[in-house]
């Protein structure tokens, strides 16, 4: 068993946006030459996730119409010192990481399935770790 570590990072432009880092993926399982084994995805941020979905406008704007209906406009402890419980709320609830299985160098994604990263308090550069390891 061999790892392979990259960082990517990426930039949001809004403070909730969802953003589809799939090619980019594509690109680093290319690059590192993985034929079988796994890709773990993590987002190395508290106010962040990642998420395999389907990257449909309307979906996107229902994913975080559910987040907004979840955890906004509350009274948080938080709030007193940062002012973005929310966003660290719904990073939690939508988890920071995915594994993703890679075989015949190819990840395996169902057809409408894309790997999403949700930028929950932007606009922010940010870095996710990506680990590769080759079975
Ligand atoms: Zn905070």
């Amino acid at each position: 068993m061999k790892s392979q570590n990259r960082t990517l990072t990426i930039s949001s432009e809004a403070r909730t946006e969802i953003l589809d880092i799939t090619s980019q993926i594509k690109e680093i399982v290319a690059e590192i030459n993985l034929s079988e084994g796994l890709l773990l995805l993590h987002s190395m941020h508290t106010t962040t996730a990642i998420i395999i979905n389907e990257n449909e406008s309307r979906l996107k704007k229902d994913i975080e119409k559910v987040l907004d209906i979840l955890f906004s406009n509350r009274e948080y402890m938080h709030d007193q010192i940062d002012n973005n419980a929310d966003s660290h709320l719904k990073s939690i609830f939508l988890s920071q990481s995915q594994v993703v299985p890679v075989s015949e160098s190819q990840m395996i994604l169902g057809t409408w399935q894309r790997i999403l990263f949700v930028e929950l308090d932007g606009p922010r550069t940010r870095k996710i770790f990506v680990q590769a390891i080759s079975t």
